[in-house]
Parts: structure tokens; sequence; C-alpha cells
């Protein structure tokens, strides 16, 4: 009998992993399911409305096939005239609206499943347990369905951002407050000469800004977070400095390696030398024990942040724009008091020792996905963490899992037939998020599963 693969997640990680598998010669039928219709091929990240909320990679980065590297901007060539009001050219240079990749990787799926239509197949539902059946695994779906298979994937990707707010605070269920970012409902109610004040200052934030310039926001925006700092901009002109393989044993002694090459380069931009690290970055990272990995955490993930995930310079240049204008305020400092009132929601924030009492019409969680699973409320998670099939790991960010994705259960064994892909892998790999990230694990998985 053939094998058979259950994908669960239909963002950018299931359907790279779904694609592999059904072109895989001789490779097991794949189910690949996904609860939200409109994030098939998408995900939180790729979604329809973002039209003009750029890629954080140029276009000649973004291509679904390692060995064929130019194929996004290939596509992009082949399908200008439907995007004409979107984007002026196409180059492999240019940061393309991400809704666009979206259409690609949609179209992607769409052709695979048509290429291996007996192979592949896709189902618009929710796992919410995965159960043993003898040495295979029931997937059981909020449909009522259940649905066995040899292995299971989980590609369930990016989490809402943690609460703000203690569940007892009314703020926490007030409309005027967006518990998550990634949905359009959030301009719908705005108005232009609205107070809004984003918690977090990363890339998130840095989208709602961009979505609020393209509605014709007047009003004033304020940015509220821990180190307040924005994302820095892109400096094409500065490709990652090429290093040899450095030996750093200790998070202290990167701070010591980038000053040091800082030094030696007076005229290279410290992000580029730290773009240097790339290539080394799991095996430094699965190099260092729990320790120094919360080290790293603490004092170096900040900076860590702001370089290795940054934002094209147009968008960084419209950000400067609207501060210039006195339309956007970025503060450092972190809440301690929310309450709701009949003017909005009243924050009181604690910014350089000083208490800051303001109200603001809307409050947007821009903190970033939740990578601590005893938070997330999704029912798979619960389920799995209730099993003893998933152990969550000590930094919180995520599960335990070998770095091929291979799942390791409360036991601390390996539990046989369900693996993970994309941000799941964080507490193993660190940098797993980005698609050429996601692309290499969705390739070797197919070999582990369909290689046999
Ligand atoms: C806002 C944002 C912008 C980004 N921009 C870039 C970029 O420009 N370039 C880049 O390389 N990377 C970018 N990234 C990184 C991004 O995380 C990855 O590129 C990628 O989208 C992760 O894909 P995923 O499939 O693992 O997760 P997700 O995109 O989160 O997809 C997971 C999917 O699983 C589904 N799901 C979850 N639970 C279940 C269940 N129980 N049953 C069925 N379905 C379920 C969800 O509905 C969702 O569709 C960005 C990330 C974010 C959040």
């Amino acid at each position: 009998m053939k094998a058979k693969v259950i994908i669960i997640g239909g963002g950018l990680s299931g359907v790279l992993a779904a694609m592999q598998l059904a072109q895989f010669p001789g490779g097991p039928d794949v189910l690949l399911i996904e609860k939200n219709p409109e994030l098939l091929g998408r995900g939180v990240a790729y979604q329809y409305d973002f039209t003009h909320q750029p890629l954080n990679v140029v276009a000649g980065g973004m291509s679904l096939f390692a060995d064929r590297p130019l194929d996004f901007v290939e596509w992009l060539e082949a399908n200008h005239f439907k995007y004409n009001h979107l984007i002026e050219k196409v180059s492999p240079q240019e940061f393309i609206p991400r809704k666009i990749f979206g259409d690609y990787v949609l179209e992607n799926l769409e052709r695979v499943q048509h290429e291996a239509a007996d192979r592949l197949q896709i189902r618009i539902d929710e796992a919410v347990s995965i159960m043993d059946f003898g040495t295979r695994k029931t997937v059981v779906l909020a449909s009522g369905n259940e649905l066995h298979a040899d292995h299971v994937i989980l590609a369930l990707g990016n989490f809402p951002p943690a609460d703000l707010f203690l569940p007892d605070n009314p703020v926490q269920n007030d409309p005027r407050y967006y518990a998550s970012p990634w949905s359009d409902k959030v301009y719908s109610h705005i108005t232009g000469d609205e107070h809004i004040l984003l918690v977090g200052s990363g890339l998130t934030a840095v989208d709602i800004v961009l979505g609020l310039i393209l509605r014709k926001f007047s009003g004033k925006v304020t940015m509220l977070s821990r180190r307040g700092r924005f994302p820095l901009p892109h400096d094409l002109s500065h490709p990652a400095l090429q290093i040899l393989e450095p030996e750093i044993k200790h998070p202290r002694k990167m701070l010591l390696w980038v000053r040091e090459l800082i030094r030696k380069n007076p005229d290279i931009p410290w992000p580029s030398i730290m773009d240097g690290l790339r290539p080394f970055t799991k095996k430094i990272w699965l190099a260092w024990t729990l320790d120094e990995k919360s080290y790293f955490l603490r004092k170096i993930r900040p900076y860590w942040e702001i370089a290795r995930h940054r934002i094209p310079a147009k968008s960084s240049a419209l950000l400067n724009e609207m501060m210039n204008a006195g339309k956007l305020e970025l503060k450092k400092g972190y809440i301690v008091e929310a309450i709701a009132t009949d003017s909005g929601i009243e924050i009181v924030y604690r910014s350089e020792r000083n208490d800051i009492r303001q109200v603001f019409h809307k409050v947007i969680n821009c903190t970033g996905p939740e990578s601590n699973y005893r938070k997330v409320r999704f029912p798979i998670i619960g389920d799995l963490i209730g099993q003893g099939k998933v152990k969550t790991d000590e930094l919180g960010l995520g599960i335990k899992c070998t770095p091929e994705g291979r799942i390791i259960n409360q036991r601390g064994e390996i539990e046989e037939g369900i693996w993970c892909i994309g941000p799941m892998r964080k507490s193993v790999l660190w940098e797993t998020t980005a698609l050429r990230e996601l692309r290499e694990q969705a390739s070797e998985l197919a070999l582990l599963i369909a290689g046999k």
C-alpha cells in the first residue's frame, strides 16, 4: 500500500512540503489541510490584503525552487500586466508586495496539484487532534472526520501575538483593541484623525503603518516597544560580508567578533557584517548550551532582530517622512496599565522611569508571533501537549524537535510519524522563517519521508 502523508497548515511551509512530496518520484499520497481558505498558499505573511506591504527580501531571493533562483522574477515578468498598478518594474533587486508573492505560491500549488492530481489533495478543515492508530496516526478534524496517515507534518506556522492584558481586564475584549494585527479588519474601523497605539516596533508594526499610509490616514501613530528601535533598512549596495566559518563558543564572543570585524571593515555597515554569519547560524546555535542561548536572547536578540530582519529602504523613508511630519512617534517603554474609557483606551506606559498616561482611540498588538506553546490557544496544540506527544522548550521558543523536524515527546523520545517544519523548529534552529530556510527544510523532509 502507498504511504500517506498529511500536512497540517497550508501556509508557505506546508505548501513547500506538499509540492516537494507530490513531485517525488514514486512518492506518497499527500493531503494538505488548511483551516482558513483565505490563507491557503499564503499563510499569515502573504495574505491577499497585503497589496502594499513589501517582502523584506528582494525578488531575486524569493524563488520557490533552489535550482531555479530566478523563477519568481521570471514569473513576475510573465505576469507583470496583472500588477501594473502595484509594481513599476520587475527586476531581481525590487521589493515586491507580499500579496503578489502569495499569488505566485498559490499558482504553483495549483499547478503541482493539477500535475499530480492523483497524489496531492487539499482539504479545508481544522486539525484538532492526532491520535495513535497502530503504527499509523489518526488526524481528527473539527468537522468530526478522522483521517489516517503514515506521517503527519505539522506546518502550523506563526501564532497570533501573546495577550497584552490579563484575561480579566475588560480592554482584552474591547473592540478598540486588536489582539492580532494580521487582518484587514484592523483598518476597517480606523478613521482618518485617530490616535493609534502600536505595541511593538518591528516588522509587523511597520506593516500596519504602511497600511495606514495607503489608506490616507491623517491621524497620529505612537509605537511603543521595549527597545524603541525600528528594523534597519536594507542597503543593497553592501552584500553580506564573505567570511570563513568563525568559532563562536559563547554569545559574548559573537559581540566581540562583530566588533572586531566592524573595526577592520569601517566601510561596511554592521548589518552586512552580521549577514556574513547567516550560513553558520544554525551550527552556532546548535552548539550553544541552554544558558548561552538564554544569554543571547536577553542581551543580543534585540540587535540581532533589527539587523537580520530588515525593511526596504523605501519603507524606512516613509517612516521617517511620517516622523518628520509629526504623525509618527517611537517610544521606548512598556505598558503598566490599561483602562477602557468612553473616549478611548487609557494606557499608562513606563518610559525612562516616568509613567506616561495617554488615551488612544485604538490599540494594536504588534508584538510578533507567540512562540511559547504553553500560551497558544489552538486546540491541536493543547491536544498534543496534553497527550505528551509534544514538549515545549525551556526558552519559550517553540517545541522540542530535532534539526530535521522530528518531534521529541515528553518522554524525551522521537514521536514516530510526526514531523514539523518552519517557525515550529525555532528552538532548535533559531533562524527558521525565511523562504530560503523553509525551502531547504521542505526538500530535506521530502527526502527523509519519501526517499526511504
Ligand atoms: C507579517 C510577516 C511578514 C513576513 N515577510 C517575509 C518576507 O518578506 N520574506 C520572507 O522570506 N519571510 C517573511 N516572513 C516569514 C514567514 O514566517 C515565512 O516566510 C512563512 O510565511 C511561514 O510559513 P508557515 O507556513 O510556516 O506559517 P504560516 O504562514 O503562519 O501558515 C500556517 C498555516 O497553518 C494554518 N493552520 C494552523 N493550525 C492549523 C490547524 N490546526 N489545522 C489546519 N490549518 C492550520 C494557518 O491557518 C496558516 O495558514 C514573514 C512573516 C510574517 C509574519
